[in-house]
C-alpha cells in the first residue's frame, strides 16, 4: 500500500500486488473497497507524520497485506506499532515520535453515549464528523442527514471542530461507512497538533468495549483489539500520542441514556441519522433507543413500528440481537412490553429486574482504563453519578456470552 496526502487532507492510495479490493474490518466484518481517495476538510496541512500515517490507516488497513509506504517518514515507535499490530512493515523511517499534548477532546456524534462521555468531561472540546458527498461516488444514501446533527453539535456551546470528509465512500460495501471503527477520528487526528491533543474520548460503551457488542462478537472481551488500550489500536493512537479514551466504557447504554437525557445537552441528543426535525421513529436505530429510553423512563413502549416492518422484524427470530444486554434490559422494565413487537423476544430471556440491574453500575476496570491523567474526573463522576458493580455484577460482565 502506497498513500499520499496533498494539501493536508486529500488522501490517495495506490494498492501494492498482494493487497486487496476485500477485506475485513478490526470486528470481522467483511467490506470492499469502492474508490482510492478521499478527502479531509477543515483540517491543518502541517501535523505530525506520525498523525497522517495513523489516520491513513483508519483508512486503508483493510486493504493492506504486507507492507505500506507513507509519503513521509513516520517515527520507529509508530512502525512497530503497526507491526506488532498487524504484521506490516511500514515505513520510510526518520520521524521523532509525537510528544502526546495535555489535552483531551471529545469526538462528537451527538448520540446518547457520546453526549453521556461529553458530560463527564464538560470542558472538553467536541471534534464533529460531518459526511459529505464524494465527487466520483454516487451517493446511495441520501437520507442520511449529516448537516441535520453537525448543526445540533454546533447549537451545544462547546468549543467545536467540524471537519468534513467523504472517506466512508471509499467503502463499495456493505454500505458506505467507516473502513475501520477509528476513522472517525482520522479529522480529530489531523487536528490533535492544533488542540494540543493527547487523548481523544469515544462514546463506546460497555457493550461495545466488553461485551463484544453491536455486529461484533456477542461475548466477554477484555481483549477487543479495537478499543482495548492494549489493543492493536490502542497501542497505535497511543504511539502518536493520542490516546484513546473511553469516558463511559464501564456503563451500559441505560446509563450513557439516562445522563444524556439528564444533561444540559439534552435538547441536542440525536442518535438518528435520518430525521430532520426529530429522530424519524420508523429506523431501527429509533427502535432500539426507544426501548432503552422508555425502560430508563419507566413508562410504556412509543413506536409507530408493528412487528411486520423491517426495523422490527428481527425480534421475531431467535437471539443473539444486536445490544442483546439492553433489549434483556428493556424487556425487565418496559411496562406492558409484552403487548408490543418485542413480546416474542421474552421467551428467550430472564427478564427479572434482578437479572439486569447490572446494567446501571459502572464495571470498574473501565475506569482503570482510563490514562491516569483524566481518570480522577471519570472516577468521581461515576462515583457520585453511576456507582460501581458489586462483586457478583462484575462476574456478569465476565461471564457474558461465555
Ligand atoms: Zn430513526
Amino acid at each position: 500500500m502506497r498513500v499520499t496526502w496533498t494539501g493536508g487532507g486529500d488522501l490517495s492510495f495506490r494498492l501494492d500486488p498482494e493487497d486487496e479490493i476485500t477485506g475485513r474490518a478490526s470486528d470481522e466484518h467483511p467490506i470492499r473497497l469502492a474508490i482510492n481517495s478521499c478527502s479531509i476538510g477543515g483540517v491543518p496541512d502541517d501535523a505530525h507524520p506520525d498523525l497522517y500515517a495513523v489516520a491513513a490507516w483508519t483508512i486503508v488497513a483493510p486493504w493492506t497485506r504486507r507492507r505500506i509506504t507513507f509519503d513521509r517518514a513516520v517515527s520507529a515507535e509508530l512502525a512497530r506499532a503497526l507491526h506488532d499490530g498487524w504484521g506490516v512493515e511500514a515505513g520510510p523511517l526518520g520521524a521523532e515520535p509525537r510528544r502526546p499534548g495535555a489535552g483531551l477532546a471529545i469526538s462528537y456524534s451527538g448520540g446518547a453515549d457520546s453526549v453521556a462521555a461529553a458530560t463527564i468531561y464538560p470542558d472538553a472540546p467536541f471534534v464533529h464528523f460531518r459526511r459529505v458527498a464524494h465527487p466520483r461516488v454516487p451517493n446511495r444514501w441520501p437520507h442520511y442527514r449529516s448537516d441535520v446533527l453537525a448543526k445540533l453539535a454546533a447549537s451545544t456551546g462547546r468549543e467545536l471542530t467540524t471537519v468534513t470528509s467523504d472517506l466512508e465512500y471509499t467503502l463499495a460495501e456493505p454500505r458506505p461507512g467507516y473502513p475501520e471503527h477509528h476513522a472517525v477520528a482520522a479529522g480529530a487526528l489531523l487536528l490533535a497538533d492544533r488542540l494540543d491533543l493527547g487523548g481523544l474520548g469515544f462514546g463506546y460503551e460497555l457493550g461495545s468495549r466488553w461485551l463484544g457488542g453491536g455486529r461484533y462478537l456477542w461475548r466477554f472481551t477484555p481483549d477487543n483489539p479495537m478499543w482495548a488500550p492494549h489493543g492493536r489500536w490502542g497501542r497505535l493512537f497511543a504511539a502518536a500520542g493520542v490516546h484513546i479514551v473511553l469516558p463511559v466504557g464501564g456503563v451500559s447504554e441505560a446509563v450513557t441514556m439516562r445522563l444524556a437525557l439528564g444533561s444540559d445537552l439534552r435538547d441536542q441528543v440525536r442518535w438518528c441519522l435520518r430525521g430532520t426535525g426529530g429522530p424519524c421513529r420508523t429506523c431501527a436505530k429509533c427502535l432500539y433507543k426507544e426501548l432503552i429510553q422508555a425502560a430508563v423512563e419507566r413508562r410504556p413502549l412509543d413506536t409507530p413500528l408493528t412487528a411486520d416492518r423491517p426495523a422490527a422484524r428481527k425480534y421475531l427470530k431467535k437471539p443473539p440481537f444486536g445490544g442483546q444486554e439492553m433489549i434483556q434490559y428493556g424487556l425487565a422494565r418496559v411496562p406492558g412490553i409484552e403487548n408490543t413487537l418485542f413480546a416474542p423476544a421474552l421467551d428467550h430471556f430472564d427478564v427479572s429486574e434482578e437479572a439486569t440491574g447490572w446494567l446501571e453500575h459502572c464495571y470498574p476496570p473501565a475506569l482503570g482504563e482510563i490514562p491516569e491523567r483524566w481518570r480522577a474526573q471519570a472516577a468521581a463522576f461515576v462515583e457520585a453519578d453511576v456507582g460501581l458493580m458489586s462483586d457478583s455484577e462484575v462476574r456478569r460482565v465476565e461471564s457474558w456470552g461465555i
